[in-house]
């Protein structure tokens, strides 16, 4: 397998990827090694995540750059998620053991009856993954699922195979054992051969409709599923902000990671009375977005990480500009060598457009005027997905009585395209099923044994 650098089309390695072979006989290591890895205290399978991160923090500039050059990030934003990354591991050090630790919901009085609960590992479990944020979305699967006691058979996206390997790398060196965390390296197929081996669970992040296909070949197995989706997040900016600095920030939410991430702002519904100031703002601001080499300091937009999105962009802004959009800035490839897309905005958009109901995942945004909170509540919820969505207002009342009509897994009152490690991180609809991060995305790697124990 070829591994590309999207900025400029040349080849950076020559891969070797799994046939279904290698995979059955990696899915037998890990299924083999899977006992004893649970077997351990926690305190040991946490200890290896302690020194994971270590790895990480003393790596993390080489780590950058791979990221960049394979999947086009600009540096700095490479270096963010490698920074947000060592948060997240801290979150789930400081919190696994509590999590994961039996709970005695009615005590022993007397001999009578104990009722316990303890969270067993599922087994050995798939982690099928995106390109996008590999750091984050990876390590939100990988990190406790591997803490919680299972092996994990993980298959980076095809973009971004590097970076798998040197987590593969890292966690070996951090004392995870080579059969417990497994890289599977390949496109599709390989992802399709490792859902026919036996593994207990699937936990995928990707594309909607790769989401359908795992999902339905995991529920004739009947193994625990989560996928997390795409979105079509939505901003909605009421009269009463500061026009430049809601501007500013809807702007960074819809094109930071040239707008690749599942939470960026997709679309924009903007208040009739600031409507015209709000749009000129919006576009000064991504006028002066850098765009370039992604390995250059300056950078603020690099090139897509596939090519095949330049085609769904293209799509995207000929059919609204079709229907009425007005082009205010971008709206073509960049010619050359490389994955590039002009930065783009289009006001006057409306519900017909796919600009406005189906995911763009590129440099593209949307801008819709609306009389007010019922229309935009309606328009925020006429997609099928429901990731993110967030208000920009001074009225902390309006803005909770806003989001909380709207269908989505994570609401925002002025501010958007944020995870926490805290929060739980979920989708709605087509934006998938089940959740990572927070307590809960420690316990969705386990299953919940119940304990009936009657003393003689
Ligand atoms: P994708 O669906 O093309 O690929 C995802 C993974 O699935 C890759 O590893 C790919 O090789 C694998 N795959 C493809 N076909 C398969 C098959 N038939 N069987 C098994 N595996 C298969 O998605 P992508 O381009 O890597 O990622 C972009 C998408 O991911 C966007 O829609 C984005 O919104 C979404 N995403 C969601 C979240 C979230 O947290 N909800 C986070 C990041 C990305």
């Amino acid at each position: 397998m070829k591994i590309r650098n999207p900025a400029t089309a040349a080849t950076l390695a020559d891969v070797a990827a799994d046939d279904s072979r290698a995979v059955r006989r990696k899915y037998l290591r890990a299924r083999a090694a899977q006992p004893a890895w649970a077997a351990l205290p926690i305190r040991k399978r946490l200890a290896t995540i302690a020194a994971f991160r270590e790895r990480v923090a003393a790596l993390r500039e080489t780590l950058a750059r791979t990221l960049t050059e394979e999947v086009g990030k600009p540096i700095r934003q490479s270096r963010n998620e490698l920074n947000g990354l060592l948060g997240r591991l801290d979150f789930f050090l400081a919190e696994s053991t509590r999590s994961l630790r039996p709970e005695t919901v009615l005590a022993d009085v007397d001999g009578k009856m104990e009722e316990r609960i303890t969270h067993e590992p599922l087994g050995v479990i798939a982690n099928i993954s995106a390109w996008n944020y590999p750091y984050f979305v990876g390590s939100n699967v990988f990190v406790p699922a591997l803490i919680a006691g299972n092996a994990v058979l993980y298959k980076p996206s095809e973009y971004a195979t590097l970076t798998g390997l040197h987590i593969a790398q890292m966690l070996k060196e951090s004392g995870v054992p080579e059969d417990v965390f497994v890289p599977v390296i390949g496109d599709g197929l390989a992802g399709a051969a490792l859902l026919r081996q036996g593994v207990d669970g699937v936990f995928f992040t990707g594309s909607y409709a790769t989401g359908r296909r795992i999902a339905a070949s995991a529920g004739r197995r009947m193994i625990k599923t989560q996928l997390e989706l795409g979105g079509k997040d939505p901003i909605y900016v009421c009269e009463d902000v500061d026009v430049a600095s809601a501007a500013a920030a809807v702007a960074d939410g819809a094109f930071y990671n040239n707008g690749q991430s599942c939470c960026a702002v997709e679309r924009v519904y903007v208040a009739a009375p600031i409507h015209d100031a709000f749009v000129a703002a919006f576009v000064k601001e991504v006028r002066g977005f850098r765009i370039g080499d992604p390995l250059d300091e300056a950078t603020y937009i690099g090139p897509l990480a596939r090519r095949a999105q330049i085609a769904l962009l293209e799509r995207q802004v000929a059919q609204a500009v079709k229907l009425g959009g007005r082009l205010l800035c971008g709206g073509k490839a960049l010619p050359g060598r490389g994955n590039w897309f002009q930065p783009t905005v289009i006001a006057g958009a409306n519900h017909r457009m796919d600009l406005m109901r189906e995911e763009s995942f590129g440099p593209v945004i949307g801008i819709q005027q609306v009389a007010g909170d019922d229309e935009a509540v309606a328009l925020m919820n006429d997609t099928d997905y429901g990731l993110t969505a967030g208000v920009y207002t001074k009225s902390e009342k309006r803005a909770k009585r806003i989001l909380e009509r709207v269908r989505a897994g994570t609401v925002y009152w002025n501010c958007c395209d944020r995870v926490s490690p805290r929060l739980p991180w979920s989708g709605v609809g087509h934006s998938g099923i089940g959740l990572t991060l927070s307590t809960y995305g420690i316990q969705t790697f386990t299953r919940p044994k119940a304990w009936h124990l009657r003393g003689a």
